[in-house]
């Protein structure tokens, strides 16, 4: 079995016998300081970072993307793997504490991943090879360490989402859905290559690297940019985020979210071996969805 029919039966697994939440379902929580569990899941968890999540990180902490990725995250190395998946590093400590707790609480609080603002409430899409379209749903994470659930505070799916401000992750999460879910991944189980995993990484994670990708070569030589579009780019980590998934669209599936200009594609057409080096083989040409 593939790796993406493992991640695929393992969550069916896991959804198996939870009930799915709805916007307007309730359910009973609070999670205060004070509260005898506190600080109790913010120790040797798992929580997968988004691109979202790594550049919240990066402007909270004032370092690099380069410094985010390398001092507070781990990326396994699987061949199977379709794409990089990015992990928050746990310290090695006893507790495996995240690196931003504190007594008080977490010390990245107003930028903490959205998973931790989710929390207790999980997200879970059911697209499979089976059933591309699949659907979106909540369901209840309940944890016998938790004593969240036994608070008399009640709230629907909607509020709590308000609450935790996720729309702010909305926006960016849905196109990160669509690329890993995008079918290459779920029907024809695409897997990236080195090179690939390595511009992945870059456009998604690394968004230092990948301004300068774009702006200190011959990027913007070869490839058509709407000028305010740059402008934009040059500052805006969220602008430039934006372009990394047209980017990744274009260079990972053949898609025509970029434009070469007429004089590149010629020249690209006509050097394979310097085009290797500089746009992935096969999106030359890019073919139609
Ligand atoms: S980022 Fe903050 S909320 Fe999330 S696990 Fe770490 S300390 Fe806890
Ligand atoms: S274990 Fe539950 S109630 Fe306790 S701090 Fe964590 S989320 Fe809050």
């Amino acid at each position: 079995m593939s790796n993406t029919g493992k991640i695929e039966k393992a969550q069916t697994e896991f959804l198996k016998d939870r009930p799915r939440l709805g916007l307007d379902d309730e359910f009973r929580f609070d999670c205060r300081p004070g509260i005898s569990c506190f600080n109790v899941c913010c120790g040797d968890v798992t929580i997968v970072l988004s691109p979202y999540d790594v550049l919240r990180l990066k402007n909270r902490l004032q370092i690099s993307s380069f410094d985010v990725l390398s001092r507070y995250t781990f990326i396994p190395t699987g061949k199977e793997q379709p794409f990089p998946v990015v992990f928050l590093k746990m310290g090695e400590d006893e507790n495996k504490k995240c690196p931003f707790v504190s007594d008080k609480g977490c010390t990245v609080y107003a930028d903490r991943p959205w998973p931790c603002r989710m929390y207790p409430i999980g997200h879970a899409s059911n697209r499979t090879a089976e059933q591309p379209l699949g659907e979106d749903f909540y369901f209840l994470v309940e944890e016998g360490h938790c004593k969240g659930h036994d608070q008399d505070r009640t709230w629907t799916v909607r509020k709590w989402l308000e609450d935790q401000r996720t729309e702010e992750y909305d926006r960016m999460g849905e196109f990160f859905r669509d690329l890993t879910l995008h079918a290459n991944f779920i029907e024809k189980h695409q897997v990236l290559n080195a090179a690939q995993r390595d511009m992945f990484i870059m456009a998604m994670y690394d968004l230092d690297r990948f301004r300068r990708f774009l702006f200190e070569s011959t990027f913007l030589d070869r490839f058509f940019v709407d000028p305010e579009r740059v402008e934009h780019m040059k500052k805006d980590d969220e602008d430039l985020l934006e372009f990394g998934f047209l980017w990744l669209r274009y260079a990972l599936f053949g898609e025509k979210t970029m434009k070469l200009k007429p004089e590149a594609a010629k020249a690209a057409r006509e050097a394979v071996e310097l085009t290797d080096k500089v746009v992935p083989k096969d999106t030359v040409e890019p073919k139609e969805r």
